[in-house]
């Protein structure tokens, strides 16, 4: 007997027990916690495995870069016909919203993105990227797959689902700002909770981490002109050099970090764009540098930012030039740093607590890196992303039902 049959047999055996006149589920502890377990045992079936891997390396093979995901949206949007998901379509150009469950709040949300990054995928196997110079080279190919199997799972016992599961399938993570244009367009309205999954090869099969709190940094990018006088390189008293001044901007700019900044708030400035020039015997007008800045709160990020632009035009002015700077542009946007609800947090630590323990030391040798063309990640790991995401909604309905009930069951005179 499979796996969803128990599961399917289980609650119709509470409804049967406990009390056929309410529709409310009444689940003890156990029952409660086997729900993660018995979502895994489902994702790990041969059949729902296979299927999994085989949407992964289809969109593998087709990586679609942000805002153009039509392909994979397309996909995504079949796959959920077939279970009979309803969905709403199209979200920020490529985005689709599904639906499971009663139709009525509480919303809850599970999220994928969809987008592949300007790389030649530089591995050698079967599934290749058949696009040069794209590739899904940061997981998202398996997130994709990851949401839909939480679909499947979802779709299969959607009948005991308290409240709406939203699946949210986002274009453009990488750099596109599509999640803001999902939200923008309505995504998450009356979405009280969401949770997000990412493929970490730093982890071994099978185990997941997170944090309470800041998690990912926010992000900024700055891009300055400093301006001098060109000339002739050989009488450099005739000019104004905006080279000396740019690596002199360079290396006051090292200082908002280890000299400005508190030890144990983590910050980053790099420049990673210089410039200027094109002769060895010429000294330009005019440079250009360019680069990030991220921190974990929206103080910091804004400190830095203000500090960026004051070291740069008050250098460039020591060396007589010029500078201007800019921040935020179409192609550069501004990301605030990613924050965990507290009990948003403790709920997946019960949860994947539930589905696999807790702890775990093990450190895995010579990981590829995300943003890497030889990024691969082990397919053995999409059933733990499509039961987590499940089993985190589920019982994340459940508890807000048992909530309800027992604010509404308890009365007492409060004066
Ligand atoms: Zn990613
Ligand atoms: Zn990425």
């Amino acid at each position: 007997m499979g796996y969803s049959k128990v599961l399917f047999l289980i609650f119709i055996q509470f409804l049967f027990l406990y009390n056929p006149i309410f529709s409310d589920l009444l689940l003890t502890s156990k029952e409660l916690s086997e729900i993660p377990i018995n979502f895994l045992n489902f994702a790990k079936k041969a059949e729902v495995f296979d299927w999994m891997v085989g949407i992964r390396r289809k969109i593998h093979e087709n990586p679609e870069l942000g805002y153009e995901e039509f392909e994979t949206s397309k996909l995504i949007r079949d796959e959920l016909d077939k279970m009979g998901v309803s969905y709403k379509y199209p979200f920020a150009v490529t985005g689709v919203l599904g639906f499971i469950g009663s139709g009525k709040p509480p919303f809850v949300a599970i999220r994928a993105d969809m987008d592949a990054l300007p790389l030649q995928e530089m591995v050698e196997w079967d599934h290749k990227s058949k696009n040069p110079g794209k590739m899904h080279a940061c997981g998202h190919d398996a997130h994709v797959a990851m949401l839909l199997g939480a679909a499947k799972i979802l779709q299969e016992h959607r009948d005991f689902l308290k409240g709406t599961v939203v699946l949210v399938f986002q274009p453009a993570e990488e750099g596109g700002g599509g999640a803001k244009k999902m939200i923008e367009a309505g995504a998450l309205e009356n979405v009280e909770a969401i949770f997000g999954i990412h493929a970490n090869t730093l982890l071994p099969l099978g185990e997941v981490a997170s944090r309470s709190g800041p998690i990912l940094a926010g992000s900024g990018f700055f891009e300055a002109v400093i301006s001098g006088k060109g000339g002739h390189a050989a009488i450099p008293q005739h000019s104004i050099d905006p080279i000396l001044a740019a690596s002199n901007v360079i290396v006051s700019l090292q200082h908002l970090v280890s000299r400005e900044a508190d030890p144990l708030d983590s910050q980053v400035v790099t420049v990673a764009k210089f410039q200027g020039g094109g002769a060895f015997n010429v000294i330009p007008d005019s440079v250009t540098i360019g680069g990030t800045f991220r921190a974990f709160s929206s103080e910091s990020l804004q400190q830095l930012k203000q500090r960026i632009e004051e070291v740069i035009i008050g250098q460039a002015a020591v060396q007589r030039c010029n500078a201007t700077v800019t921040f935020e542009s179409k192609d550069r946007l501004f990301f605030p740093p990613t924050v965990n609800d507290f009990e948003l947090h403790k709920h997946f630590q019960r949860v994947a607590g539930d589905m696999l323990g807790i702890g775990g030391d093990e450190t895995l040798e010579h990981p590829v890196m995300p943003h890497s063309p030889y990024f691969r990640i082990d397919e053995g790991g999409l059933p733990f992303g499509a039961a987590l995401h499940a089993s985190l909604v589920v019982r994340y309905l459940y508890d807000s039902q048992t909530e309800n009930s027992m604010d509404n069951g308890y009365h007492h005179d409060e004066l």
